[in-house]
This record gives structure tokens, C-alpha cells and sequence, in this order.
């Protein structure tokens, strides 16, 4: 598994003419070689794999890594600076994402003069944009931890509970069943509030006949899971459970057409064309989706500007939504794997509306 990883990276060498590529993203690491520390580094040529870290973490290295070296540094510059020296390595792609403008500037100080440093952009994310078999296992598993735990604060969810006693409820229910982390922080947006599409939790109180939005998930075994719920508190303003059957049809459009080969945009075109022709265009801000794995927001990206074309076993979001100032909003999320004849669903809540007793 991680050898053929290695070979897609040997295979980016070679397009891009390097004799080396430097990684340092958490998620890279993690990917390419096993880490799961915060700090270290690795390099791959065509025909060496060497992870360097520092004393902290040559023991966890030691269990994790996959690797040809372990190399310990004292300082990080030098341990990477002096490598490339002793290799001869000339063409040296870094990741130009994970590395700091500020490290770029001293590894170039401190690399031999004639090293010719390659930014690379998101080729390299683009690499864990198809996931394995594996990966797709505990991306379900985590999709299922986060949905377990939502149903536990279910009942919970009520008027005068504050959104931020329902999301601090919620990060309780997932870490106690295993998860690592939650993916990002809580997304919990009643009444007005729903308006903001990135409306983190306040000390807002819920209240009867508003909308409710979810955006929440689990950190498990590194991947993330990510997944949006809209629940209405009671009965609701007409407009507002009218906007959530538009959102929930542009939701199964854009589902619809999920299949390998299909341009990402184009799913991203049929939910907004959905959204606008039922008059609420200038309400729907966002791009339909993103690619979900190591980080919660990856390659590809699912937008109108999206260049990608939908593989088999991409994971990434739907997650169409309407946003009306001073009204409400709703969002609906889920995360899917395109399969051979269609997609899978991985993250399990139910999408219907859904209206708690008050
Ligand atoms: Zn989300
Ligand atoms: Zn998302």
C-alpha cells in the first residue's frame, strides 16, 4: 500500500524533472510514510525514502515509519540542508503548502548553492484524492462514530439549550467512542444564526420554530469525517421548510449524476441550477462540495471552478445550502465515495426534514 504510494509520488519526480521531493505536511507524512507526529520531514528520490525527525520522535518513528532511513536531526534546516548535500540532489520539489515561506528561506541559506527548489501546489494533495480500500474502511467507520454520536444528543436538542452546551455535548459523545479529535470545530447555528454558513457555536439559545444546523465530525485513526444536519424546532415559517425541500432536491440532483467521469462543476451546476430556478440564487454562496480524507478540506475541489473529473473511490462532499439574512438557513452535507455505477454514501444520518418536538 504505501509502496504504491511512494511509486504515484516517483511518478510526480518524473514529471516534474526533480531529483527529490520534500514533505513536511502532517498529512503527507502520514500518507507517505506512516508518521503521525507533528514534526518531521520526508524525502523521496527515485530511489530512496529517508524520514528525519528529532529526538522527540525517533522512538514513535521507529514503530510508524515506513522508510528506507530514519534519520535523527538536531535542527531541522541542517538535518534536511545537509541530506541533500550528501545525496547531490540538484531539483528539489518541496511542498509548497506545508512549508513556510520563512523554512523555504533558511533551507535555501542552508542548502548547497546550486540546489534549484521546485514549488509544488496541491499535485501533491491530489495524489491521496483516490482512496483505498483501507482508508474508505475507517472513513465509514469515522462517518459512523460522528452520525452514533449525533443521534445520542438528539433528544437533547430542545428550545433554551445553548448551541454551544449542544456542540461541547456532541465533541463528548465522539470522544467517547474512540474518536481522536473532532475534524473541526462544531458548526451549531439556530434561528438567524443559520444564516452564516460558518456559524460556529455561541452561547445562542434555541428556540421554538427555527431551524437548527449540524456541521460537525470525528477524527478517527487520522482521517476526518465530515457531515451537515438541518433540524427544524418545532413547526417552522412556511418559507423556511420550503427552502429545505429545495436544498434536499438539489441534494439528490447533484447525486444523481455522481458516476466516474463526470465533471465535478457539473454537479456543482445542476444543485445551483436547482437552488436559482427556485428563486433563491444569490442565497446559495459556497461551492457544492470538497474532497474529505487526512484533512477535512482536500482535493478535489466541487465548485464551478473545479477542473476534476469525478475517479472511482474519490471521497469528497455534498453539500448544497441556502443562507437568507435575518431569516435562517439551511445546509444539508454528506460525504460519499464514487463507486463503478454511481457513489456510496458514507456518512449515515437521515436527510429528510425533520422536525423535533418542542
Ligand atoms: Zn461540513
Ligand atoms: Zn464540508
Amino acid at each position: 500500500m504505501r509502496q504504491d504510494r511512494i511509486a504515484r509520488l516517483r511518478q510526480l519526480l518524473e514529471t516534474r524533472e526533480l531529483d527529490a521531493v520534500l514533505l513536511a505536511g502532517s498529512a503527507s507524512l502520514r500518507y507517505f510514510c506512516g508518521f503521525s507526529g507533528s514534526d518531521g520531514a520526508l524525502m523521496v528520490s527515485a530511489d530512496a525514502v529517508i524520514f528525519l525527525t528529532d529526538s522527540r520522535y525517533t522512538s514513535q518513528a521507529g514503530h510508524e515509519v515506513v522508510a528506507d532511513l530514519i534519520r535523527q536531526y538536531s535542527g531541522k534546516v541542517e538535518g534536511i540542508a545537509g541530506l541533500i548535500g550528501e545525496q547531490g540532489w540538484h531539483r528539489v520539489g518541496f511542498e509548497a503548502e506545508a512549508i513556510s515561506f520563512a523554512l523555504a528561506q533558511r533551507l535555501q541559506g542552508q542548502a548547497p548553492q546550486e540546489c534549484d527548489w521546485q514549488p509544488l501546489g496541491q499535485e501533491v494533495q491530489a495524489l491521496r484524492q483516490r482512496k483505498d480500500a483501507e482508508e474508505i474502511r475507517i472513513m465509514a467507520a469515522a462517518a459512523r462514530l460522528a452520525g452514533d454520536a449525533f443521534e445520542e444528543i438528539r433528544p437533547t436538542i430542545r428550545p433554551g439549550v445553548t448551541e454551544r452546551e449542544l456542540a461541547l455535548a456532541l465533541e463528548f459523545a465522539m470522544k467517547r467512542r474512540g474518536a481522536e479529535d473532532k475534524s473541526f470545530d462544531f458548526i451549531v447555528a439556530s434561528g438567524e444564526r443559520g444564516a452564516l454558513p460558518h456559524g460556529v457555536a455561541s452561547q445562542r439559545r434555541l428556540a421554538a420554530g427555527e431551524l437548527v444546523t449540524f456541521d460537525f465530525g470525528a477524527r478517527w485513526q487520522g482521517y476526518c469525517s465530515d457531515e451537515t444536519v438541518t433540524l427544524a424546532l418545532g413547526e417552522v415559517p412556511a418559507q423556511l421548510e420550503e427552502v429545505y425541500h429545495v436544498v434536499l432536491t438539489a441534494r439528490r440532483l447533484a447525486l444523481e449524476q455522481v458516476r466516474p467521469g463526470v465533471a465535478l462543476r457539473e454537479l456543482d451546476r445542476v444543485a445551483r441550477d436547482h437552488i436559482a430556478a427556485s428563486g433563491y440564487g444569490p442565497f446559495f454562496g459556497h461551492g457544492l462540495g470538497h474532497g474529505v480524507g487526512l484533512e477535512v478540506h482536500e482535493q478535489p475541489l466541487v465548485s464551478g471552478r473545479s477542473e476534476a473529473v469525478a475517479e472511482i473511490d474519490m471521497v469528497f462532499t455534498i453539500e448544497p445550502g441556502i443562507y437568507l439574512p435575518g431569516a435562517g438557513g439551511v445546509r444539508i452535507e454528506d460525504t460519499i465515495q464514487v463507486t463503478a455505477d454511481g457513489y456510496r454514501r458514507l456518512t449515515c444520518l437521515p436527510k429528510e426534514y425533520s422536525v423535533l418536538p418542542v
